[in-house]
């Protein structure tokens, strides 16, 4: 038996090929063939693709696919694909789409869909001033951010205006130059990252400041995405149901502790949609947040209230910075397909329909926790995956989590006695 220790420290592990790694991780962990065959198979991602998305691969992790029904957006019925590993996400979409089929489903928008890149100055000793010598060299700007992306340009995209903030900070006032860009189809980080560092060094000698960071703002607020929807108060199940979920609303926008829950809820819609195509969940989870706090406290992404005729007005306004072109989006052939499935041939398109699910998503929860609670209807569906992790398999899967839910105990330790029950 040796006593030497494992260690981390590999050189060259970059250089090896995901199979290599695999083995030498196997030996680290002390993996056995059988996880060991399960991690070598990359599933429907050719192994190629996968050791050039990211680094140091090993294998790949599927996450269930699956289609919300019911979807009219803009007068247009669409099948909208969610990754997501949680239970009941894809039916609280299905249900709220269900709900206000009827009454025309989602009407949605977008304001301008433009990000910003910043790029940061310290030690201007005349910050006002320099904020003005910067902004008078608006046409310059242009030519300089332009520049970098002539495919942006040509596709009608590229610089839209140039905004400078003095940010007071606890070292002292940094001038912080906003670059407005129109990334068109593209979430566009890469252009917007371009640009910001070819304009620092002229910032810099315009300014006698010095540059420091030079990236985009996940805070895209120029890149906002509305939907709104109606609900009948028939459809619903009453005004009593209607006043719970405004009631709920108004609990969220008053308490961040709700505020945090309220908004998970939307973001399990809104990211299952932003994952299945390939693009990046955590840039719009940190531009969703960001926006919840826009007024100085941490609020509700979504507003709910009574219409004139009683029924129920849902409306969600969140930055949608996504895109067809780039990043996972093009490459990965999963979220190709499911962009086909979506029919979205805009980012625009795609975005607002993000943010109709992002609407679905929240109406069921309020509905749920405003009337039964939300462990009936997902404990139904969880109790499915706590047969499997008590062991059940094939048939006796949905036969377990039957008696599970018809007992109202959805537990590990009753499935596995169900399942030694049912096995004789
Ligand atoms: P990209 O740079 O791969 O592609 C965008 C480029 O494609 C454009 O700049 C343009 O030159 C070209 N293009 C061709 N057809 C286009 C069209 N119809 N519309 C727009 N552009 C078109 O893609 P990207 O969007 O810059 O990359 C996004 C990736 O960057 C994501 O994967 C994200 O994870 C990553 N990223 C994010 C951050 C962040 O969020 N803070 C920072 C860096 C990188």
């Amino acid at each position: 038996m040796t006593t030497e220790a494992k260690t981390s420290r590999v050189s060259g592990f970059h250089k090896k090929t995901p199979r290599e790694r695999l083995d030498f991780v196997a030996d680290f962990a002390g993996l056995d063939g059988d996880t060991v065959a399960h991690l070598a198979d990359m599933g429907n991602l050719d192994p190629h693709l996968a050791d050039h998305l990211i680094e140091n691969v090993i294998a790949t992790m599927s996450i269930p696919v699956g289609i919300a029904t019911n979807m009219r957006v803009d007068g247009a019925d669409v099948l909208i694909p969610m990754a997501t590993e949680e239970s009941s996400v894809v039916a609280a979409v299905c249900n709220a789409a269900r709900q206000c089929y009827d009454s025309g489903g989602f009407t949605t928008s977008m304001s301008d869909a433009a990000m910003i890149a910043q790029v940061q100055l310290v030690g201007v000793s005349d910050p006002h001033h320099a904020r003005l010598r910067i902004l008078e060299r608006r046409d310059e700007i242009k030519a300089i951010c332009d520049a970098c992306d002539p495919v942006l340009v040509r596709l009608g995209g590229g610089f839209r205006d140039v905004e400078v903030r003095i940010v007071d900070a606890p070292g002292g006032a940094m001038v912080v130059t906003h670059l407005i860009v129109d990334t068109r189809d593209a979430m566009g980080a890469n252009a917007v990252n371009s640009m910001a560092e070819a304009l620092a060094p002229h910032a810099a000698a315009w300014t006698g400041g010095r540059v420091y960071l030079r990236i985009l703002s996940n805070y895209a607020d120029r890149r906002l995405a509305r939907a709104r929807a109606t609900w009948t108060c028939d459809a619903i199940g009453g005004p009593e149901v209607r006043d719970g979920i405004v009631s709920a609303y108004h609990f969220a926008a008053a308490d961040p502790y709700r505020a945090a829950t309220h908004n998970k809820g939307i973001m399990n819609g809104i990211s299952a949609v932003v994952l299945a195509t390939g693009n990046d969940t955590r840039a719009v989870e940190a531009g969703a947040h960001a926006y919840a706090a826009r007024d100085g406290r941490y609020s509700s992404l979504t507003r709910w209230e009574v219409t004139a005729d009683g029924d129920l007005a849902g409306s969600i306004e969140v930055p949608m910075a996504v895109g067809l072109i780039g990043g996972a989006t093009k490459l990965h052939p999963t979220a190709r397909a499911n962009l086909k499935i979506l029919g979205a041939t805009t980012a625009d398109r795609l975005a607002r329909i993000i943010a109709a699910v992002g609407l679905a998503q929240n109406f069921s929860a309020l509905k749920a926790l405003a009337t039964t609670g939300i462990q009936k209807g997902h404990m139904a569906l969880h109790a499915r995956n706590i047969a499997m992790m008590a062991g059940a398999a094939g048939a006796e899967v949905d036969a377990v989590a039957r008696i599970l839910v018809e007992r109202g105990t959805v537990r590990v330790d009753v499935a596995e006695a169900e399942l030694k029950r049912l096995r004789g």
